[in-house]
């Protein structure tokens, strides 16, 4: 038996700079109001080491992410600081943990049909520069690659949210145990996801 869409999970966690922004409610009701059902959800300091396994679950991150960020300064026709990939997340890593550690986090899974797509298309780009208007990080913050590499730190883009359907179960269980997701029937499923509408008329 395959499971259906509706079961589909995915990990999103409002990092300390989201929470320092009073984003907190905001950012909950994007993915709320798209249909997405929250199944869990905690707030605390992460540690580096925390954060450093976090990015390295996928094995591949480290090259993909570098050449994500010598594209975006190609796009604009810019000299990448290096054209090697791993040496720009090396960087990076060192600067994402002091960002990820410098305050509470908040993580929570969201469940719903196509939830990992769901959420990335709401949370946008990873460069608030040139995310997309309407995504949350295109529509709440200001900051590029060029500024945080001239002051050395990470972008601040409020969110982490899973990349792709197979790194989610991963990262779940790195945030969350078993017993910390809930779960639980929400009546607005019902319209969301039934194949005959027959419940509604009395
Ligand atoms: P996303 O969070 O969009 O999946 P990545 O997985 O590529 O992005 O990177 C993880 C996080 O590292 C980003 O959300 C951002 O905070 C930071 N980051 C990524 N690339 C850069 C960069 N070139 N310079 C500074 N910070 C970056
Ligand atoms: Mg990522």
């Amino acid at each position: 038996m395959t499971t259906h869409f509706k079961y589909e999970k995915t990990l999103v966690v409002i990092k300390p700079d989201g929470v320092q922004r009073s984003l907190i409610g905001e950012i909950i009701k994007r993915y709320e109001r798209a249909g997405l059902k929250l199944v869990a959800m905690k707030m605390f300091v992460p540690t580096p080491e925390f954060i450093e396994t976090h990015y390295t679950l996928d094995p591949e991150w480290r090259r993909i992410t570098g050449e994500k960020t010598i594209k975006g300064y190609k796009d604009k026709g810019l000299v990448p600081p290096t054209e090697d990939p791993l040496e720009v997340t090396r960087i990076l890593l060192e600067r994402l943990k002091a960002y990820f550690t410098s305050g509470p986090a908040i993580a929570m899974v969201w469940q719903g049909a196509h939830s990992v797509a769901i959420v990335r298309k709401l949370t946008g780009s990873t460069e608030p520069l040139t995310s997309d208007v309407g995504t949350i990080r295109g529509d709440y913050v200001i900051d590029s690659y060029q500024m945080t590499d001239l002051d050395g730190r990470s972008i601040r883009n409020l969110i982490h949210a899973t990349g792709t359907v197979e790194e989610a179960e991963m990262e779940i269980k790195h945030w969350f145990k078993d017993e910390e997701i809930i779960n639980y029937r929400l009546v607005q499923e019902q319209i969301i996801y039934d194949v005959n509408l027959d419940g509604i008329l009395e």
